[in-house]
């Protein structure tokens, strides 16, 4: 009798085991199959697209400008566009170019300006998904902590009634070359200049910055004076984030107003940057910098 007992308590005891490990197994997969997914689509949109969607998910200021159009983004197309000023600014030429190349990328206080430069091969190792409900324009990625704190501050914006969508978080180094080639062959490469930034040079490539949006004035300077746009500059840096671009700072950042990009630094040091009325630049120049 007590033998009998044993045996059905040992039998649903490890009929348990077996399902709790099934159960992981199968979470796991999905996990490493949406994880997977995510940088196949990356690699897909380069290549495959258009103009018009780039406008969607790009800080153009111009984007009312390119709606309707369907023009192939992909640098393949293009490639010879831009006799001088085309070249890639990476390791060796970066330093021909005079640029400062960044050493550590991860660092949440790197100098990403136009006088500095990301490596062509430095990607974030901890990036996640931007979950659905922060309507994400497509798939898109961030790193670990700045997702974190990310998901409070959004939070944080729902329970006053502000709904902020993402329109773009990370970006590689490949994807911002496509990117900032299809808007020097609309606008011309100064123009371009101005809005979008050269491969390395963006700071979407750190894998810490978001673009909000959620209005009908996206990406327009417009955005600061919406709910999304004045919830953002009044609370942001409590979550760690800083506005990289702001109005009136062209001269130091040599960025047009930008007041849907902003930027995870880390709470303490947000806390500090927005004490200190700096422009971010400024405020990040005065932080200990490691270049190769
Ligand atoms: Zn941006």
């Amino acid at each position: 009798m007590v033998l009998r007992k044993c045996g059905i308590i040992f039998s649903v005891v490890a009929a348990l085991i077996v399902l709790g490990l099934l159960t992981y197994m199968a979470f796991d997969l999905f996990y490493a199959e949406n994880k997977y997914s995510g940088a196949e689509e990356e690699k897909d949109e380069l290549i495959n697209q258009t103009a018009e969607e780039e406008s969607l998910t790009d800080e153009s200021g111009f984007s009312s400008v390119e709606t309707g159009e369907n023009e192939e983004a992909s640098s393949e197309d293009n490639g010879e566009e831009l006799p001088e000023e085309s070249s890639m600014v990476v390791g060796e030429d970066a330093e021909k170019d005079g640029l400062q190349v960044v050493a550590d990328g991860d660092y949440l206080l790197a100098l990403v300006t136009k006088d500095t430069t990301l490596r062509s091969d430095y990607e974030p190792v901890d990036l996640v998904q931007v979950p659905d409900y922060m309507y994400p324009s497509r798939p898109l990625q961030l790193r670990q902590e700045a997702m974190e704190n990310l998901e409070e501050l959004w939070s944080a914006a729902e329970q006053e009634g502000v709904i902020l969508h993402i329109i773009s978080a990370y970006r590689s180094f490949s994807y911002q070359e496509g990117l900032f080639q299809s808007y020097a062959d609309k606008y011309g490469v100064n123009a371009a200049n101005r809005f979008s930034a050269r491969p390395g040079q963006s700071e979407h490539q750190l894998g810490t910055v978001v673009d909000f949006g959620g209005t009908t004035v996206d990406l327009k300077a417009e955005f600061a004076d919406t709910d999304q746009g004045r919830w953002l500059a009044d609370h942001a840096h409590y979550y760690g984030f800083t506005l990289s671009y702001p109005r009136g700072g062209e001269a130091t950042t040599g960025y047009i107003f930008e007041p849907w990009h902003y930027r995870y630094i880390g709470r303490e040091a947000a806390m500090q940057w927005k004490n200190s009325g700096k422009i971010l630049q400024e405020f990040l120049q005065e932080k200990p910098q490691n270049f190769e």
